[in-house]
């Protein structure tokens, strides 16, 4: 089964006139396939939706594209972004004092794994409700997951997460870069990270005048000042040269050696 599936993020109906609307073959020939529906952007309709891939091919934001959908995929849904939105199959396991590392290109569902299992998003393996914890702890049974999970809703585990967009650091905190960490050094790490880092030198800057790869190293030091039971990086490389990767990971390893983390890259 093909069926076309919108990326919201990139659809910008004012921009574009419905591009995907007016082309649409079955909307021509009065099959509602393609509609405009919560909060002016399309909905696709699973069941009508012929996936002829003319849509993708209007849309000038590269919003649409087609996936191939087995049925039987049907069942091993995580989460879902809506109708016709983008659909995630399983997570990985954050073991105890191991890196676990998730690798792929982008649109895959790395940084939704990494907001599901930080907590911040409630998976729903979906359906179009918000599920209850009990819920969704249920769900788990039987995976290794399901302790996770509890433990989470029960606010057991600590999380420290390091956000995949480090230039917007200076848009959410001013100061300068030692006040930033300082303020979260909750395991007396300044002084190491910062000479792990290579950040003697700009602790006395403004965060507003660093670098994209100064950036991402200051939100990679102050991810890891947390206590924390797992650390989670939404990306590491941006910004930074081979060097400063290889270091990244390194400081990453031995910083976390007594807890868990996951690198989304
Ligand atoms: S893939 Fe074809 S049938 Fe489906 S919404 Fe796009 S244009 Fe319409
Ligand atoms: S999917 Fe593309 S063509 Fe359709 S409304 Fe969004 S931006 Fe416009």
């Amino acid at each position: 089964m093909r069926i076309a599936v919108l990326n919201r993020d990139r659809c910008q109906p004012k921009k574009c006139d419905y591009l995907c609307i007016k082309f649409c073959p079955k909307v021509r020939t009065g099959d509602e396939a393609i509609v405009i529906g919560e909060k002016g952007k399309p909905e696709i309709s699973e069941i009508l939706c012929a996936g002829c891939g003319i849509c993708v091919n209007k849309c000038p934001f590269d919003a649409i594209h087609i996936v191939n959908l087995p049925e039987e995929l049907e069942s091993g849904i995580v989460h879902r972004y809506g109708k016709n939105g983008f659909s995630l199959y399983g997570l990985p396991v954050p073991k105890r004092n191991r890196v676990v590392g998730l690798l792929g290109p982008n649109g895959i569902g790395k940084s939704t794994c990494l907001r599901i299992l930080s907590g911040e998003l409630k998976p729903n393996f979906g359906e179009e409700r918000e599920l209850e914890w009990d819920e969704i702890i249920k769900r788990f049974a039987g995976s290794e997951l399901q302790e996770y999970f509890r433990r989470i809703a029960n606010r057991e585990i600590r999380v420290s997460v390091k956000p995949q967009y480090v230039d917007a650091i200076p848009k959410f905190y001013s100061g300068e870069v030692r006040e930033l960490l300082e303020r979260v050094d909750e395991r007396g790490l300044l002084s190491e990270l910062a000479e792990d880092l290579q950040l003697r030198k700009i602790l006395d800057r403004e965060l507003k005048h660093l670098s994209g790869g100064e950036l991402q190293r200051v939100a990679i030091a102050a991810t890891l000042m947390k206590e924390a039971d797992f650390y989670f990086f939404d990306e590491i490389t941006p910004y930074l040269d081979i060097y400063q990767r290889i270091n990244a990971t390194n400081v990453i390893r031995e910083y976390t050696k007594n807890s868990s983390s996951l690198v989304v890259e």
